[in-house]
């Protein structure tokens, strides 16, 4: 079964406008990469990435949050309206980073994912274990209950999920290509036999040290369907590189 590719950027809280311009020039070919391929920047420069749409219109623009909520008292939150009409793809919901540091709870993961997929806006859900949790064994138990929880009423045609390994996410180890595909297939495992969705057409990312020298391992893997990548994106020379492995 062929599905959709993905390389997605996720660039956190880093570039200004002058690294934004580097990384744009920086990239390419980009009239080349043939697979879903886009960045998630600041929530300030989303525009200033919108904009670059003219010179690379494949290129997608993601936000790294979106509310649960429809507009009002919220400060500081991005509404899923204000992201679409902006002209939005995609929206994170999940990272670690926003579960760790943030606090965000699976009921609050699952009522934004609720809220992108009612405006389509494309979850892109994401999921993953500590170290602790798969020194312990309990690796399986925690990706069950994420999933079970974060998409619980979540409709299975417009998302897509992305496992990262919370131990893999900016320390420079990566999953080898083995415990990647070990794990995306237990997550479609769950998704068809506990949500009943048909686990064939959901395209899942790997993300956690995904760089130029391992991507096109990772994406060999039967059930590694793309990647979601923090540091090695931030370089237009480097994300081309992963673009165009995920384009071959
Ligand atoms: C991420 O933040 O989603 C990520 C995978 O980061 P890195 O590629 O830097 O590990």
């Amino acid at each position: 079964m062929s599905r959709k590719k993905y390389m997605l950027g996720n660039w956190k809280m880093n570039h200004g406008l002058e690294e934004i311009d580097n990384f744009l020039s920086d990239l390419d070919s980009p009239s080349s990469f043939n697979c879903f391929w886009g960045i998630a920047p600041q929530a300030i420069h989303i525009l200033r990435m919108i904009k670059a749409k003219k010179r690379s219109p494949n290129l997608k623009v993601g936000s790294q949050n979106c509310s649960e909520n429809d507009f009002g008292a919220f400060t500081g939150e991005l509404a899923v309206q204000t992201l679409v009409e902006a002209g939005v793809d995609f929206t994170l919901a999940g990272h670690s980073e926003r579960r760790s540091l943030y606090s965000e709870s699976d009921e609050l993961i699952n009522a934004k994912v609720i809220k992108a997929q009612s405006e389509n806006l494309l979850p892109v859900f994401c999921l993953g274990e500590t170290l602790e949790e798969r020194d312990s064994g309990k690796m399986e138990n925690v990706l069950e209950g994420q999933l079970l929880s974060g998409l619980k009423n979540v409709d299975s045609k417009n998302i897509v999920i992305a496992y990262e390994p919370v131990w893999a996410i900016g320390t420079g180890k990566t999953a080898t290509p083995e415990q990647a595909d070990e794990a995306h297939a237990f997550i479609r495992k769950v998704i068809t036999e506990k949500l009943d969705w048909d686990a064939n057409k959901i395209s899942i990312l790997y993300g956690g040290s995904v760089k130029p020298a391992n991507v096109v391992e990772l994406l060999g893997k039967e059930n590694i369907d793309g990647a979601l990548v923090g540091g090695a994106s931030l370089t237009g020379a480097s994300f081309s590189a992963l673009c165009k492995a995920a384009s071959n």
